[in-house]
């Protein structure tokens, strides 16, 4: 079969790997669909070294399949597998991560945090983009009948790491929630935000991002690059902020404005990788009593609760993909995603 490979500096390549055959404990996943994630963007722009450990994940030296959204069908099944834990035919999503199976966070289904270092599936493992994809059965999470294989892609990071914030910072309903960026992350934020009740102001610099939040329901959309967005934000909540704030930029004004406009008692939350912020810690957190929460993605169980949320409350996830590519379309897909102003994108057979 053939898989996609990034090789850094904005360049991949399809590459012809061996169709897997499950070990005792695996099942073979037939990929029915392969989301494209913000988070790719990094390994797909950064300066490939072999043995590079700047990710912060066990690294190999050769490149492996890229798609760290992966869902489908099983095809094949481990000889160890109980027919409760998995079967053939059985339509899935995959927890990305494996962990050594032992430890306290490999435990409690969190196995990005293994004491051990954890393999990431699409960064440090074979991923799903690709026609088969290899999945140990202790990482698969079962995609309810309600919802697409495009849908169970997305809840597999960047709508399932939404999910994860929204219920960290336990967003209530009636609470104003200000969600800076409106990328496929951050627009699954605004939808499930409404879906629990919540009153959304949307930021984004993209006219195109703005108009999708906007369809979707957002309440107020800001343009954050020619508004001062915490003024804005002040100015729709009475002055005071919003209740909860949620940056799935990065960018480091954006995560500053997202602390500057949470009102007193209030709290603001990173999901957006990487790069650094600079806070006035008196006025921007200690004298307005501010709780700041970093947010990582979500344990296996907590993807499982994001689908059946989305199943339960008919929130139309699909709708933020804006574009479909085959396999082999792949670079013109990440050429396209690579500027920032597209819904989501994501790999069909
Ligand atoms: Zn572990
Ligand atoms: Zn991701």
């Amino acid at each position: 079969m053939q898989g996609v490979v990034f090789l850094g500096d904005r360049k991949l390549e399809l590459r012809e790997f061996p169709d897997p055959t499950p070990g005792p404990r695996d099942v073979v996943i037939e990929i029915k669909a392969s989301g494209m994630c913000g988070s790719d963007m990094h390994v797909y722009r950064a300066t490939y070294t072999p043995g590079d450990t700047q990710s912060g994940f066990k690294r190999g030296t050769e490149p492996v399949i890229a798609g760290h959204e992966p869902c489908g069908v099983v095809v094949a099944v481990g000889t160890g597998v109980a027919a409760r834990e998995a079967s053939s035919g059985q339509r899935v999503m995959d927890h990305h991560y494996q962990g050594c199976g032992c430890c306290k966070h490999c435990l409690t289904g969190w196995t990005q945090m293994c004491l051990e270092g954890a393999v990431v599936f699409g960064a440090s493992g074979n991923g799903g983009h690709a026609k088969y994809m290899l999945a140990p059965v202790s990482t698969l999470v079962p995609l309810p009948d309600a919802l697409s294989f495009e849908t169970g892609a997305a809840i597999s990071c960047g709508t399932g790491t939404a999910y994860g914030a929204l219920k960290r910072i336990k967003l209530q309903g009636g609470e104003t929630i200000a969600i800076f960026g409106q990328g496929p992350v951050g627009l699954s934020a605004t939808q499930l935000a409404l879906a629990m009740g919540a009153r959304v102001i949307a930021l984004d610099v993209s006219p195109e991002r703005r108009q999708l939040a906007r369809e979707f329901g957002a309440h107020e959309v800001v343009d954050a690059r020619s508004n001062d967005p915490v003024a804005a934000i002040r100015e729709l909540t009475h002055g005071e902020g919003a209740h909860k704030t949620l940056d799935t930029s990065g960018a480091a004004e954006a995560r500053a404005a997202a602390v500057r406009a949470t009102r007193s008692w209030g709290t603001a939350c990173y999901v957006g990788e990487r790069g650094q912020v600079t806070l006035d810690v008196s006025p921007d957190l200690l004298r307005r009593q501010i709780t700041l929460v970093g947010s990582w993605t979500f344990s296996r169980q907590g993807q499982a609760d994001c689908a059946e949320f989305v199943a339960d409350h008919n929130i139309p996830v699909e709708r933020l993909f804006t574009h479909r590519w085959q396999l082999q379309q792949a670079d013109e897909a990440y050429r396209l995603f690579d500027r920032q102003s597209t819904g989501k994108g994501v790999i069909v057979p």
